[in-house]
């Protein structure tokens, strides 16, 4: 797939032919319809963000369509329209079940722990518990920036 990569904290970015991502058997991977630019972002790039390895992908703020899922998701399906909250929690340890899920010590963040939404496709990890269905009155467009605060 193609991917905005950059391979240096401030260094440039540049689109590259990657490896496609696979779903973990309990995530999803997601085929990128809209994606935004935030400071986070900024901030991950700036090198601010010990869980970023190099060669990184950037982009958390997405809406996609689902194109394939793990093998233990539940809650979705191929072809679901869906958005992500900024940090997905495991749904397992004691704050996910507190409801404090952007704390968890297993979270994942795509575009952090993980290659982002700058590409064609997207991973996202524990799938039933943070993929969020889009409406069909919320568009893409709309839909993408609406992950920062979910
Ligand atoms: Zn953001
Ligand atoms: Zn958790």
């Amino acid at each position: 797939m193609r991917a905005a990569v950059f391979e240096a904290f401030q260094g440039n970015i540049t689109i590259q032919n990657i490896k496609d991502p696979v779903p973990k058997c309990d995530g999803a991977v997601v085929k990128v319809n809209a994606t935004g630019l935030c400071r986070s972002d900024w901030h991950g790039w700036m090198g601010h963000d010990t869980a970023i390895k190099l060669p990184h992908v950037p982009g958390h703020e997405l809406a996609g369509t689902i194109e394939a899922i793990g093998k233990d998701v539940n809650n979705f399906n191929i072809g679901d329209r869906i958005t992500v909250p900024f940090v997905s929690g495991c749904g397992l340890c004691g704050e996910c079940k507190s409801g404090n899920h952007q704390v968890c010590d297993y979270h994942s963040q795509p575009g952090f722990t993980h290659h982002g939404s700058f590409a064609e496709y997207v991973a996202l990890d524990y799938a039933d518990t943070n993929l969020v269905l889009l409406p069909e009155e919320i568009d893409d467009v709309t839909a993408q920036p609406l992950a920062v605060d979910l």
